[in-house]
């Protein structure tokens, strides 16, 4: 059996996803690092040198899970600032919030618990937010990107880091092959949980590709969208402005 998402309803899809995090949780940052060959760490790093976070802003990282972008954006925006790390699930959650305290940064981040979908804040908080390899969970992407614009502070910035359209037919074959044939394998060895390795590879071929989210993102409000291709388009930063 595979996760055929696209066919099951939204409770399903959000049951499933609250699953397969709850599983790879502990194995998160050691498989996300086997599987892009440690080159989510660039794809991270561009996300926060694009993000023109400022010491003293507010930052909302969603889908945070394990806290990479967090971690990154409390060292910029320092003692004034405030990065809050929001994630649907609390398994992803606590490894995120123990690898932060372990190295040390805890005192401008919050941790809550949230759904993308609805998001607990007031509006017109955040000067930045950020959502990475996130945005494919989520059921309702489109309510997702409202939520998203109401919270944002105008002339606040969004960027979405996510698996996107490899632009070579080449590279899209050899890269549905990687994903579809080594990834559960790998999910298999290293997580012993192919399953889950499985959604992700479904997951990413079910996304929307550069310009559907570049659409979605106008319809929902934001301003001067735009994305950038990195790695040949296997994954893309999406950026928009509320206006
Ligand atoms: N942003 C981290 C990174 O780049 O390493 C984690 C990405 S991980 C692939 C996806 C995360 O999205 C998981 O932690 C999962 O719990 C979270 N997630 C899934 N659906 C969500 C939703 N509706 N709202 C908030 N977070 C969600």
């Amino acid at each position: 059996t595979h996760f055929g998402y696209q066919t099951v309803d939204a409770d399903a899809k959000a049951g499933m996803v609250g699953q397969v995090f709850d599983s790879v949780a502990a194995k998160y940052d050691v498989m996300n690092d086997l599987m892009s060959f440690g080159v989510h760490r660039i794809w991270k790093r561009f996300t926060i040198d694009q993000s023109g976070v400022r010491p003293g802003q507010s930052i909302l990282d969603i889908a945070g899970g394990t806290g990479d972008l967090a971690g990154k954006f409390s060292k910029r925006v320092g003692k004034d600032g405030l990065v809050v790390l929001a994630d649907i699930n609390s398994s992803m959650l606590r490894v995120g919030r123990d690898k932060l305290m372990d190295i040390g940064l805890v005192g401008n981040i919050d941790f809550t618990q949230a759904n993308a979908e609805a998001l607990p804040f007031e509006d017109d908080t955040f000067d930045c937010i950020t959502i990475a390899f996130g945005l494919r969970n989520v059921t309702d992407k489109d309510k997702a990107l409202v939520s998203m614009n109401r919270v944002l502070k105008p002339g606040g910035r969004l960027l979405i880091l996510e698996f996107s359209k490899p632009v070579l037919p080449l590279l899209s074959k050899a890269y549905d092959a990687y994903s579809f044939a080594a990834l559960p394998i790998m999910g298999k060895l290293v997580a012993n949980d192919a399953e889950s390795y499985r959604y992700l590879a479904e997951s990413i071929r079910m996304h929307p590709d550069q310009e559907t989210l570049k659409s979605m993102m106008d319809d929902a409000g934001f301003g001067v969208t735009s994305y950038h291709n990195l790695t040949g388009g296997i994954v893309a930063l999406h950026k928009g402005f509320k206006i």
